[in-house]
């Protein structure tokens, strides 16, 4: 994810009221509204009566907000990064909701074998996308840190909510996974104001609600070399999408791409082969970690998870263009004439 300093933002922080009002048939009408936040565009629109759609996009935008303070690696007043600074000496005592993403971030750890690794963060400083002056690190520098990296080494005390590091350098960093709680989050606010039908897109990852007026919602497929779109596919009911993508942020130096997904095992950016992973299921949290956890295990370890785990669908593109997608999505996805497609 790419939480970015208030400072840095480079959108003027303007609320674009788009109040967009399009008739649907009695007092349910679409209102739609975007904001910079989690280091893109969040776009949230919903279909209902004035009052109630104003209040729960508000309340949504709100608990974005709030997630993106509480899991901010740039803040160093937040329970992340008290962890940060003292989990190599101590336990330390969390709120119970950083507690739990850190918990389930080791869950997916545990299940894709690794490959997503919130401890990813010890070599952090080393792959900094920030840097407009970005020089890869040595080989040397990443050895190093890579003793740090390991979901092995972060301790849990469930009855107190405490979690502690095993060693000083280590550290661990919910960028692969906050924005998807935070569209989680925010899903959940549009639902208690009563929206059943709407979405929440956060640069492209997205949660819907329902239909749209009546029919399932259509996303487009990025095309990872240029803003087109090689297809789309439906989604509807609490479908979530969440797509990993190697053009996603990146640095070059000397002509070679450094991008920001790291194998915790080679310490370097993944080079599975694949250019985008695409992450279909009814869970938001899990859509984004597991496409970023994808996007390190390449075609034939991911094509291996998913069918030995249900309710998780994925569109893969490799680095010479080839698309893969799994069987539950054929009839739900539609790509343009000049692509082969493999389904799995
Ligand atoms: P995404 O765009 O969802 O794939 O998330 C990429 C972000 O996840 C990066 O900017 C890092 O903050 C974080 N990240 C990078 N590599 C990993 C990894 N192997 N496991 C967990 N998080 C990662
Ligand atoms: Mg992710």
């Amino acid at each position: 994810m790419k939480f970015v300093n208030g400072h840095k933002i480079i959108y003027t922080y303007i609320q674009i009221m788009l109040l967009l009002l399009i008739l649907t048939g009695c007092n349910s009408k679409k209102f739609s509204l975007s904001k910079p936040l989690l280091g893109t565009i969040v776009n949230i629109t919903v279909y209902g009566e004035r009052k109630t759609a104003v209040e729960a996009i508000n309340t949504a935008f709100t608990e974005i907000e709030r997630i993106q303070s509480l899991f901010s690696p740039y803040d160093n007043k937040t329970d992340l990064a008290m962890l940060n600074r003292e989990g190599g000496q101590s336990m330390v005592k969390l709120v119970p909701e950083v507690f739990d993403l850190i918990k389930q971030s080791v869950e997916i750890s545990n299940a894709t074998e690794g490959a997503f690794d919130i401890t990813f963060a010890s070599l952090s400083k080393l792959w900094d996308f920030r840097l407009e002056n970005f020089v890869p690190p040595s080989s040397h520098e990443i050895k190093e840190k890579l003793k740090y990296v390991g979901y092995k080494n972060i301790l849990f005390h469930d009855a107190t909510s405490e979690v502690g590091f095993r060693g000083k350098g280590v550290r661990a960093d919910l960028g692969g996974i906050a924005k998807g709680y935070a569209i989680l989050k925010a899903v959940e606010a549009l639902q208690k104001h009563g929206i059943s039908s709407g979405f929440v897109n956060a640069g492209g990852d997205i949660q819907v609600l329902g239909k749209n007026a009546g029919k399932s919602w259509v996303v487009g497929i990025k095309n990872p070399s240029d803003n087109g779109i090689i297809g789309t596919f439906a989604l509807s009911g609490t479908d979530s999408v969440a797509t990993s993508g190697a053009y996603e942020r990146y640095r070059e130096y000397n002509g070679k791409r450094y991008h920001h997904i790291i194998d915790p095992k080679s310490g370097y950016p993944a080079d599975s082969g694949l250019i985008s992973v695409s992450v279909i299921c009814s869970d938001p949290v899990l859509a984004d970690a597991y496409a970023t956890a994808f996007f390190v295990m390449g075609l034939s370890r991911t094509s291996k998870f998913i069918t030995e785990n249900s309710g998780i669908s994925v569109i893969l593109i490799d680095d010479k263009e080839k698309i893969f997608v799994s069987k539950a999505l054929e009839g739900r996805v539609e790509f343009k004439k000049q692509y082969t497609v493999q389904y799995f």
